[in-house]
């Protein structure tokens, strides 16, 4: 029988002394619950086999397959704005790499599996609910177009994990483009070990932006790199009301992929400073202040890359990552705009959308419109009924000036009203993973019911088509649902 996994490591055969090989504990019952197939199908891995107990074994970390060098990765963060010099994979290990069928480079990471040499006080275990939070948010995420870690698998270790009561112990099997965080190059860079940063910069300069390596002012050039990315990552999380509510510099991925889904969730009314987070308590990762944070978490990764970018002359380094990152807000606010306008089935930029779609958003923040309807309503305005539109807002005497402005602005395109609408529902989706929904699916999991699951991951995937029998998952939360409060995903 050939292998399941077909490795190819290049962190632990690149970057020894970056990470500390270990690894998964023994799993008492491994029962692999959900497989991800067509990501299976697409990293060349037989979904079939994943789910024998070889695969169930190997997915909770309880054995090790051939080929696999399964290591806990070092990194540091700023949690909540204060400096940890040490956190790294407490409770995950980095199995190996795959090369998928496209050719690209993934990594495959089991979270849940055990402790490690970095758990500190942690018991290294996660549990069922927020692993498939993660695969139900990681699914919806990439369903919607947004760069993210995907879950390619959820299992079950058949150990109670104590969490404010006993909970099911599970483990996530997650793929990503790599696990490289803003933390990693904090981790090194704070301990003085330049010449391990160097290392680790290269080795991130391969993987994600290869037209770059041996280039001269390359670090300057990663900077910049990772910042676009990041501008064009949370402008799509803004566009959709995403909400990841715990952007410490651990979980903010070189890549450019939205990792660590925790607390995180979608805004149903609108409302910038809306926080789900029980542990955010002063709205530092609201959803509003992401733009915000996420320069603030770019300028750690620029301080990280100091030594790099200039070794003779700090003055000068500091000068030049000021420069890349006081770009962020031009880069993000382009990213945004062309999101909104896509929103807006606004194919030209024209002086005044800006306003127009500001104008927009002030007038639902005032009614808490529902986000995702409001905007998914729109293509009903240009088709010619405003009624599902106009419902939203309280104050018709200050929507309907503005429909009239955004009816004035797209006859100056000379589109089809078809081809817009059928765009603008490519923008905006009809089925998000809706709180009240993602709960319920949790809860039912957790006592043993995995088809509210199914259904809601059935809806998510395809987010932009109306189905059938799909109506509830369309609609907000009833209002007995009470304000939404996530919990860190441990
Ligand atoms: P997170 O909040 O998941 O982004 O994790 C932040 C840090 O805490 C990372 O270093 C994790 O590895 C660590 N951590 C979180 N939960 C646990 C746990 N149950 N056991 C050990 N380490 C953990
Ligand atoms: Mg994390």
């Amino acid at each position: 029988m050939s292998a399941i996994f077909t490795f190819d490591n290049s962190y632990a055969r690149e970057l020894e002394g970056l990470y500390l090989p270990w690894t998964g504990a023994k799993a008492p019952a491994p029962q692999v619950l959900r497989v991800n197939v067509g990501l299976a199908e697409e990293l060349g891995i037989d979904p079939v086999e994943l789910k024998t107990a070889e695969g169930a074994a190997f997915l909770t970390g309880s054995d090790t397959p051939e080929g696999a060098a399964p290591l806990a990765m070092a990194y540091a963060g700023h949690q909540f704005g204060g400096f940890s010099a040490q956190l790294g994979d407490g409770r995950a290990l980095l199995l190996g790499e795959v090369i998928d069928r496209n050719g690209k480079r993934r990594d495959i990471h089991l979270k849940g599996s055990g402790r490690t040499p970095f758990s500190r006080g942690g018991d290294g275990k996660a549990v069922l609910g927020p692993v498939l939070r993660e695969y139900l948010i990681g699914e919806a995420m990439h369903a919607l177009g947004v760069p993210t870690t995907r879950a390619l698998a959820a299992s079950l270790t058949g150990e109670m994990v104590w969490r404010e009561g006993g909970k099911p112990g599970a483990v996530l099997a997650r793929v990503a483009s790599s696990h490289l965080r803003v933390g990693t190059f904090q981790f090194f860079a704070s301990r003085g070990e330049t010449d391990r940063l160097r290392q680790l910069a290269d080795y991130a300069i391969a993987r994600h932006f290869p037209d770059l390596t041996g280039s001269e002012g390359r670090y300057l050039q990663l900077l910049t790199r990772v910042c676009d990315a990041q501008a064009r990552l949370i402008a799509q999380w803004v566009n959709l009301g995403f909400v990841h509510g715990v952007m410490n510099t651990d979980n903010v991925a070189i890549s450019g992929e939205t990792i660590d889904y925790g607390p995180c969730a979608f805004i149903d009314a609108y409302d910038p400073k809306a926080v789900f987070s029980s542990i955010d308590r002063n709205g530092r990762y609201a959803y509003g202040n992401q733009p915000n944070i996420a320069q603030w978490n770019l300028a750690r990764f620029a301080e990280s890359l100091l030594d790099l970018i200039d070794p003779e002359d700090s003055d000068a380094a500091i000068a030049k990552a000021t420069e890349a990152l006081n770009q962020f807000p031009q880069h993000y606010q382009a990213a945004w705009l062309k999101g909104v306008r896509a929103k807006l089935g606004l194919m030209k930029d024209l002086p005044g959308d800006l306003d127009l779609a500001n104008d927009l958003l002030a007038l639902m923040a005032e009614s808490r419109a529902d986000f995702t309807q409001t905007f998914r309503s729109l293509s009903d305005v240009v088709r010619g009924s405003e009624a599902a539109f106009r419902d939203r807002f309280l104050d018709l005497a200050a929507i309907d000036p503005w429909l009239g402005r955004y009816g004035e602005r797209t006859t100056r395109e000379d589109i089809p009203t078809n081809a817009r609408t059928a765009a603008m529902d490519r923008a905006n989706p009809i089925y998000i993973p809706r709180n009240h929904k993602v709960e319920e699916a949790l809860e039912a999991a957790e006592n043993g019911n995995l088809a509210p699951f199914d259904t809601l991951l059935e809806a998510i995937t395809s987010p932009f088509e109306a189905r059938e029998g799909f109506e509830a998952y369309a609609a907000p939360a009833p209002d007995d649902f009470g304000p939404y409060t996530t919990y860190c995903g441990t």
